[in-house]
């Protein structure tokens, strides 16, 4: 149904009712203003144009009043957080109770497993993937070890089959059949940042609940990217960054879901601040600590505005043009550079990245066999930003918000030069 031709890809373009989005985004170019060829979303989204002016209004507000912009600023900072809430359940399919923006993933992260990662002497153990990103890893290693386990011992992986790639849900379901009544904690990438594979989360929530152990997806990948209906998956917990799909800055802060059913358990351990004490009390300082209810409930710190407001001029974005709208020519963008690809005519290349698109996001991940980094360094002599790991994978995301047809048209057609 594709063609591979310059023309058939800026035919699409035409045809996208999306294409206007990217002229709202600062393009990086190169030293004669070239555009680059941008697939790194997945890392650091690019910048909104209108980012700046939602931060300038802090800074603003911020040199006018002083400490009264908590309540006086046009966006009053004392609830500023408030204003992320509704944009950011929708994109993750929560309730608003259930969503907070604050901190950063990994902190997020080990804040989560304070509630969520109750172990006992022989109910102990926390199953990832093989291929989970580092920080997930070191996380949970470091809690084990915080609770006295052997890091080793007390972690599961959960591996693809010798020879292939992607994992198979029914070898987690082998994993917790047999070893459920060891094991404490299911923490899954909802997508694998290596692969792009998006795994079926409901699902994996239904075999770790049968044998009662906690279950929490990392959506780093996922936020922005896929739709991930969070709540009707009874999933207990998530987080995810805002600075990859989300477009909110290097380092700016992260998403926190706790489910509805965990909302109101004023005896879940947890750590405290002055953020998740009751609002209507904060202030008079005084009080015995009084937890708010929802995700809300698990805040320590009053938060950064200046990130926030990077946050709140991405997520208005997102609110205008909806999930549904970029999710449907995230699967024709993907697609399309998929079909280019495997016209190559070349047995070194293969995509390890599922091809059904329920079963992932954006991202293609394409493995070039006998390649080495100097193909990533051609590419990006190219103009062509792309993600390399070791030892022979290209990590490619064109993300709808920004990257054209003619983009992912130009990409393939360096590539094979380049191969
Ligand atoms: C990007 C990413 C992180 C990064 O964690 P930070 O705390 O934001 O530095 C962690 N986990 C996954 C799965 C990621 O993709």
């Amino acid at each position: 149904m594709y063609k591979s031709t310059l023309d058939y890809a800026q035919q699409l373009d035409k045809e996208d009712k999306l294409a206007h989005l990217r002229a709202q985004f600062h393009i990086p170019k190169d030293k004669e203003g070239n555009d680059w060829l941008y697939f790194t979303g997945n890392s650091l989204g690019l910048q909104p144009k209108q980012t700046q002016q939602y931060i300038q209004q802090e800074l603003d507000d911020w040199a006018k009043y002083g400490v009264e912009g908590h309540f006086e600023a046009r966006n009053p900072w004392m609830p500023y957080h408030e204003f992320l809430t509704n944009s950011m359940a929708k994109i993750v399919g929560a309730k608003p109770l259930e969503v907070v923006v604050m901190n950063t993933l990994t902190t997020n992260l080990h804040l989560l497993m304070v509630s969520f990662y109750q172990p006992t002497k022989t109910k102990y153990k926390i199953v990832i993937e093989s291929d989970a990103f580092p920080s997930d890893r070191y996380a949970v290693q470091s809690q084990l070890k915080f609770h006295g386990f052997d890091a080793e011992d007390g972690l599961i992986e959960w591996k693809p089959r010798e020879g292939e790639e992607l994992l198979r849900i029914e070898d987690l379901e082998k994993i917790v059949d047999e070893q459920g009544d060891e094991i404490a904690l299911l923490l899954i990438g909802g997508v694998n940042y290596y692969t792009g594979q998006y795994l079926d989360i409901k699902r994996i929530v239904e075999i770790g609940h049968a044998k009662n152990c906690m279950v929490g997806i990392d959506l780093a990948h996922g936020a922005g990217n896929i739709s991930p209906e969070l709540h009707d998956s009874g999933v207990d917990f998530a987080a995810w960054c805002t600075y990859k799909y989300l477009n909110s800055g290097p380092g700016s802060l992260a998403g926190l879901f706790v489910h509805e059913k965990h909302a109101h358990n004023k005896e879940l351990p947890r750590f405290a601040g002055w953020w998740n004490h009751n609002k209507e009390t904060r202030f008079n300082m005084r009080q015995p600590f009084d937890v708010m209810p929802g995700a809300e409930g698990w805040q320590l710190s009053n938060p950064p505005i200046l990130s926030m407001a990077a946050i709140r001029a991405s997520l208005d974005m997102f609110e205008e043009v909806g999930m549904e709208a970029l999710r449907a020519k995230s699967e024709k963008l993907t697609g399309y550079f998929e079909y280019l690809i495997n016209q190559i005519d070349t047995d070194r290349i293969k995509i390890i990245t599922p091809s059904n698109p329920k079963e992932r996001g954006c991202q293609l991940s394409i493995q070039v066999k006998n390649a080495d980094k100097s193909l990533h360094k051609k590419l990006t002599e190219n103009n062509i930003i792309t993600d390399w790991r070791e030892p022979d994978v290209i990590r490619c995301a064109p993300v709808p918000m920004y990257n054209s047809f003619e983009d992912v048209y130009r990409m393939v057609e360096t590539l094979k030069t380049l191969l």
